[in-house]
């Protein structure tokens, strides 16, 4: 059987797969690129866990406690060499990427002080936890008071505006590297490190956090090698690589980060504390994995971008911008397209397949959202996920793909299912 048979049997038709086929060859230089870039970064890991000796003893759980975790504190060692960090805290107690930030955030600010957001509104999540939107237990709560400087309209950080905005009360900046759901440029790690800077040329004393969700491995360095004194992510994005069933990091400086471990566990507790539970080899072997899964990702995001751009729907990205996150925003224009796209991703999955999507309100959104996932690990988006909630412009977030063959089959699989309906047409 040939491959346009297989694909056939699996419910691509020989146009689709030969519109796909043609993109693919044009991009061959994009994607050599891609694999270049996980090629650096594998070494970079690769180099870590042998600097560390990372061996099979590291593999064992702790329980109860969790008191002299060798394998925790080595996978800590692990991820700070690779981040070129003073220290790391990686936890499968720190829950998501929010909490991560929550956790990074609380455990460095005090009454009184101040955090300044310079990239804009920062991610959904967390309005709640700084407590733009009032919540229970938010940081304004506890009289933490927050600054935004929104970026300029071409995407670039507002110095002017940052300067005017820093005051005596001024403890953090955020900054975060992803657009999130917002329609805006992804900020690549030379942007932050050149923001980072200015700020430090004001107030040496900032403490600069970097929300690195999605971002970790798109690139050959890391917010960590330009300045940030702290860089927080989500372990079911990707620097788990799809292995880590939970999770999240904190990697910087050390007293920040010991900082974050009093607040993760407790006063007088910190670090020496969590037990791993027999989760430690998935960390390992998933950050080992991460930065070819990432490049699988970054390909099948290319991939669509150039797919659909062809097609006549606007992209974000677009097909030639250089790339710092691994998502992918699609505009269809109706709800119809939104619908289609998602109930494609959905019947490619390896999980759940057999399931169709429907919109649905969400708690926290103000509209219909429909979301497809068909996820070995709940809610990974370093597996193929999309979601777009069902408003105006009508635009689809997605992401993912463990590995590209199945990003490309996914993204098929979306553009048959958007034929089938009569809202594409190939060119
Ligand atoms: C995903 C994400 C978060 C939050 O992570 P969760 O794991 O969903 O809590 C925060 N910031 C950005 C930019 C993200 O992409």
């Amino acid at each position: 059987m040939n491959l346009e048979t297989i694909y056939e049997r699996m419910g691509i038709s020989r146009e689709v797969h030969a519109y796909g086929q043609k993109i693919e060859k044009e991009l061959r230089a994009r994607f050599a690129a891609i694999d270049e870039t996980a090629e650096y970064n594998q070494l970079k890991v690769l180099g870590a866990m042998q600097k560390c000796r990372v061996s099979d003893v590291h593999f064992a759980g702790t329980s109860g406690y969790g008191y002299n975790d060798l394998g925790r504190e080595t996978l800590e060692a692990v991820y700070a060499e690779a981040f070129h960090a003073q220290s790391a805290l990686v936890r499968p107690q720190i829950t998501c990427g929010t909490h991560a930030l929550a956790v990074a955030l609380a455990a460095n600010l005090r009454p009184g002080d101040e955090l300044l957001a310079i990239s804009g509104r920062p991610y959904d999540t967390l309005e709640e936890v700084i407590g733009i939107r009032p919540s229970s237990g938010s940081l304004q709560e506890y009289g933490v008071t927050y600054r935004q400087v929104d970026l300029l309209p071409d995407d670039r950080f507002d110095l002017d505006g940052i300067r005017a905005a820093m005051n005596e009360h001024t403890k953090m900046v955020h900054i975060q590297r992803s657009k999130g759901y917002q329609t805006r440029r992804t900020l690549s790690v030379t942007d932050i490190g050149e923001a980072i800077a200015f700020v430090k040329s004001v107030n040496p004393g900032v403490i600069c956090m970097v929300d690195n969700c999605y971002g970790e491995f798109v690139e050959r360095i890391e917010p960590t090698d330009v300045g940030a004194d702290l860089c927080v992510g989500s372990l079911i994005k990707n620097p788990g690589g799809g292995l880590a069933p939970t999770g999240g990091y904190i990697v910087g400086r050390e007293a920040y980060v010991e900082n974050c471990a009093y607040r993760l566990t407790s006063p007088g507790l910190g670090r020496e504390v969590g037990a791993t539970m027999g989760l430690m080899q998935s960390f390992y072997q998933g950050f080992f994995l991460a930065p070819t899964v990432t490049a699988g990702a970054l390909k099948g995001a290319v991939f669509a971008a150039n797919l659909y751009e062809r097609l006549g729907f606007d992209v974000l990205p677009d097909g030639r911008e250089s790339r710092h996150d691994i998502i992918q925003a699609i505009t269809f224009g109706t709800p119809e397209g939104v619908i289609a796209f998602c109930r494609g991703i959905q019947a490619a999955a390896p999980v759940d397949s057999f399931v169709e999507p429907e919109p649905w309100a969400m708690p926290g959104y103000d509209s219909d959202v429909i979301m497809a996932a068909g996820a070995f690990v709940q809610g990974s988006s370093i597996e193929l996920s999309a979601d777009g909630p069902v408003k105006p412009p009508y635009a689809v977030y997605f992401q993912g793909g463990l590995t590209w063959e199945h990003a490309k089959f996914g993204i098929l699989m979306s553009l048959q299912k958007l034929m089938e309906a009569g809202l594409a047409k190939l060119p």
